[in-house]
This record gives structure tokens, sequence and C-alpha cells, in this order.
């Protein structure tokens, strides 16, 4: 599949669309996550709990999945040593009936970035093609050592995110890739972080991925605009990636707070 290239999203007029919705929906819980992990160089000796989301964009043609969650608290606590709460209501599959939603019936997903608690179920969707950014999959292949956990790199068993690999759609830098729903080229978390910028009757939403983990990233304080997460790989291009959210005029949906959950849909 082509998807149609464009650096400026200011300019994109034609991307309105009337119809479209984004649901956060809850797919579990990492407890007592360091908060230095979630807001770099901020709130050293505490923790707190952190949400997984997968966003779900309706309105158009077929749904559109971004992230894809955690694999099972088992799987999660023995590859990552990591705590994760997952009740039956928020497994994957059973969250995306609720809302009516076939997972067979997904023919786009994108990854924010390769990272677990954002690909691990890319497999529930057979049928969908899967947007990532090709800078993303040359680093996951092939991270510095201080990053392999985080895309399972671990030489035990091939990554979740592979599962789909022979699905996905490779892109460079922000292209549309339907209508109303424009993937935004974001460094500096990871090499080829995206947004995905969705335009609505009330205006235009950007799904951040880990560029922005939560609204207190986004909010900064007296020194600091906007926080990085505690993870990045250049933080040079974190700080532009901020700069160029300021750009879109769009309203920012993180990746990990509870207020997103509790908002449940955008539109
Ligand atoms: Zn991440």
């Amino acid at each position: 599949m082509s998807y149609e290239a464009g650096h400026d999203a200011r300019v994109q007029t034609a991307d309105v669309s009337r119809e479209l919705c984004i649901h956060a929906l809850h797919v579990g819980d990492i407890i007592d996550w360091p908060t230095p992990a979630l807001i770099h160089m901020r709130g050293f000796q505490e923790i707190r709990d952190i949400p997984l989301i997968m966003f779900v964009i309706t309105g158009g043609p077929s749904p559109i999945v971004v992230d894809t969650g955690g694999a099972s608290p088992a799987e999660v606590a023995d590859v990552h040593g990591y705590t994760m709460r997952q009740s039956e209501q928020q497994r994957p599959e059973v969250v995306l009936s609720s809302l009516g939603i076939d997972p067979l019936d997904v023919r786009l997903v994108v990854n924010s970035h390769l990272h677990w608690d954002h690909s691990s179920n890319n497999h529930l969707f057979p049928n969908a093609r899967i947007v990532v950014q090709e800078s993303e999959l040359a680093y996951a292949l092939d991270p510095e050592q201080p990053h392999r956990k985080p895309y399972e790199q671990l030489g035990q068993r091939e990554p979740r995110w592979q599962s789909g690999r022979d699905r996905f759609d490779i892109v460079r830098g922000d292209v549309q890739i339907a209508p109303g729903v424009r993937v935004i080229h974001l460094p500096g978390h990871s090499p080829g972080s995206q947004g995905v910028l969705v335009s609505t009757t009330s205006g235009r939403f950007l799904i951040t991925g880990d560029c922005v983990g939560s609204y207190e990233n986004w909010k900064g304080d007296d020194f600091v605009d906007h926080f990085p997460s505690g993870t990045f790989t250049s933080l040079p291009e974190y700080m532009s990636s901020f700069r160029r959210i300021e750009e879109l005029d769009c309203t920012v949906i993180p990746s990990h707070d509870f207020e997103v959950v509790a908002e449940g849909i955008f539109t």
C-alpha cells in the first residue's frame, strides 16, 4: 500500500473528516512505575501506576488501531520484570468487542513505536497493514544495549513486535494514511516515534505515542516547557518534536495518562 507523503500537516485542508472519533481503550496498567522513567529528571523516589492504552479511530471506511498494548501480565513479568495488572475486561480482544469491533475487520494499525507496551498485540489484526517508520524498524532490529529490553531484543525469543513484520507498511516522515488521519514523525523517545493526527468536527487531536507520556509531561514547569520521557535516543530531536507539536495547533492525547482513559472518547 502506498500513502500520500507530505511534510507540512498545517496545509492539509483536505484532511478534514466530519465523523472521525478516537476511543481510548484501557488495556491494563503497569504498577509502581518510577516517575523519572515517565518524566525526565523529575519525581525521584516517587512511583506511580500508569495505564496502557490502545486507541481506535472510528468513523472512516474501517477502524484504525493505534498501538496494541502489552502482552499478558505473566509474560510481562517474565520478560520485563514489571508488574502489570489487567482484568479480563481489559484484554485487547475483549475491550474491542465491547466497542463492537471485530479485530478481523481492522485494516490498518499504527505502531507509534516498537516498544513492547505499544506493539505486543499486532497479531490480533491479521488483516491489517501495520504502519511503522523506517527509522524505527532499523533501530528496533539493532538497538543500543540499554534499549534492548524495551524492544525485546534479549536473545531469548522473537520480539513480540516482529509477529506482524510481514505486514509492515514502512513509511518515512509525515504521511496521510486515511482521510483525516496523518502520521507525524516525532523522533526523540525513539528514532522512529510517530504521532497520529486526527481531524474531527471539533478540531485536531494528536495521539502522541510516548513523545508525550502524560499531561504532566506536556504541561512542564517553570523551567521546562515540556518534559521528555525518561527514555530517549536524542534529546535535541525530542525537543524539536515538542516544537513541531506546538505548531500543529492540536489537542494532545498522551500515551500513559489515566485522564485519557477517563475521558474515553475524543471527537
Ligand atoms: Zn516507549
